[in-house]
């Protein structure tokens, strides 16, 4: 069942996802940025977020459509972005916009 505290652990994690503190470039390679209080790794479409407590938060344009998060306990939650399929190129589409991000025709939303 969802409580309190799992609210507070994701809204900690959702915030850091979008406005990493003190983000910066990693020092060692270029697919990596480092901010206080954990790594970003984006490759092959999948960008990661590992927190330093042992938190992973995941997000891309594979199969899962959405927001992966493992807790540092292990537990997981993940989000998803209501879609639907582009009438013209068939690829995932959020359901609210208008126009196909990928090929650009126009919204074959059912209440359009
Ligand atoms: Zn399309």
């Amino acid at each position: 069942m969802w409580d309190k505290e799992l609210s507070h652990e994701l809204a900690q994690i959702l915030k850091v996802i979008a406005d990493p503190p003190d983000l910066q470039p990693h020092p060692q390679n270029s697919w990596s940025q480092v901010f206080d209080g954990g790594v970003i790794e984006v490759m092959t479409g999948l960008t990661t977020f590992k927190f330093s407590d042992g938190a992973r938060a995941v997000y891309g344009t594979g199969t899962n459509f959405g927001l992966s998060v493992t807790l540092a306990s292990g537990e997981k939650v993940s989000i998803d972005i209501e879609c639907r399929l582009c009438v013209m190129c068939g690829r995932r589409i959020r359901n609210h916009v208008k126009y196909c991000r990928h090929c650009g025709a126009a919204s074959n939303k059912p209440d359009d």
